[in-house]
């Protein structure tokens, strides 16, 4: 526990607290650099994410191990026969049904850790749901802020954790902006997954993952569904991390996908900017990447370029085949997780030559019913 939070842009150190959940100068914080990961120190049989906690190594395991619902280690396996170098990673098999699970469990851990009482947060749906379920284990009562067009299934699941959901008129922003308000008159912990770095510990796993699944290499290309880019941020410290440690030669390219109605990252990517603007969104089925002012969209136009990779943007017609051909191959995923999809046949059709590329399926299509395909 003796890791401290450090700003993204001027670098200041803070201790870890509940108060802290964003610089005073108004950026996002990372956290300082966990112990160098030490395969001979990771729990041997535990296929959950706590196998990794030598270097999550932010909570206690009388915490953690009361909050746990099994999340992590997904499969990961060729989808498409004729195509088996390109691997899909199940993450919406997962105690609340999406990856998210991943840093929740995290991020609740260390609330309660802080001795938090009570849980403020805002989600599109698949965050708040998995906030909502650990919240519940934890005891700790919690608001949720939700967009007022969050499908009802996601609604809900977080209802029936106990979370209470309020809807808010204007979209995601305001559903944050809700959310930090509240945070200011009740003094709630703000258990944000964008904001909070904690959460980000929980999301890295997914590369410790699947470093271990590809019996210790990097994919050459992994493409990654990015809104609020917690999957990609996590990811791409988890290679930094194996990066470190020896354990990988070179982290993989990071293929960045967004909704072409909703793309403040590829239009910062395509303009060569290095932070992104807030962008006006138009309706996309992806409403779970549908995030017009990404708080740390400077970090994950960084890690992209860094990784060598790129930002491909996806239009609602191929993010409906997408879910059509999953569906056709047996997974039924929404509309958000298909789009991930959508981008690898972009991604692949500009790429030659034999990649082994890896790309994630984030949420359950049961999450976002009804709806026909
Ligand atoms: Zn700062």
């Amino acid at each position: 526990m003796a890791r401290a939070l450090v700003c993204t842009e001027d670098g200041r150190q803070l201790p870890l607290s509940a108060r802290h959940w964003r610089c005073p100068c108004g950026a996002p914080l990372d956290l300082t650099a966990p112990p160098l990961l030490d395969p001979a120190r990771l729990g041997a049989g535990d296929p959950s994410i706590w196998r990794w906690s030598p270097v999550i190594d932010l909570v206690d395991e009388r915490i953690w191990s009361r909050l746990t619902l099994g999340e992590g280690g997904t499969p990961l396996l060729p989808l498409d026969p004729t195509r088996p170098s390109l691997l899909a990673k199940l993450d919406f098999l997962m105690p609340t049904l999406s990856f998210k699970d991943r840093g929740a469990v995290v991020l609740v851990a260390v609330a309660v850790s802080l001795s938090a009482r009570s849980l403020i947060a805002d989600s599109s749906g698949n965050a708040g749901t998995a906030i909502a379920a650990y919240a519940a284990r934890a005891g700790l009562p919690v608001r949720i802020f939700v967009p007022a067009a969050t499908p009802g299934a996601k609604l809900a699941s977080m209802r029936a954790h106990g979370a209470a959901v309020e809807q808010v008129d204007g979209g995601r922003q305001a559903a944050a902006d809700a959310a930090v308000a509240a945070v200011k008159t009740t003094g709630g912990f703000y258990a944000s997954h964008v904001w909070q770095p904690a959460f980000l510990e929980g999301t890295k796993t997914f590369a410790f993952e699947l470093w271990q699944q590809l019996g210790g290499r990097a994919p050459d290309d992994l493409v990654l569904p990015v809104g609020n880019g917690t999957l990609l941020l996590g990811a791409a410290k988890g290679f930094a991390e194996l990066h470190e440690a020896g354990l990988v030669p070179l982290p993989p390219r990071l293929i960045a996908v967004q909704a072409a109605a909703c793309a403040p990252v590829a239009a910062a990517w395509r303009a060569g900017l290095p932070t992104t603007a807030p962008v006006t969104p138009g309706p996309t089925r992806a409403e779970g990447i549908a995030i017009p002012a990404p708080v740390r969209g400077r970090q994950i136009l960084t890690a992209v370029a860094g990784s060598g990779g790129r930002v491909v943007t996806v239009d609602e017609e191929a993010i409906l085949d997408a879910c059509r051909s999953l569906a056709g191959l047996g997974v039924y995923v929404e509309p958000t997780a298909a789009a991930t999809y959508a981008g690898v046949q972009a991604h692949l059709a500009e790429e030659a030559g034999d990649r082994l590329v890896v790309f994630p399926l984030c949420g359950a299509g049961l999450k976002s019913v009804p709806r026909k395909i």
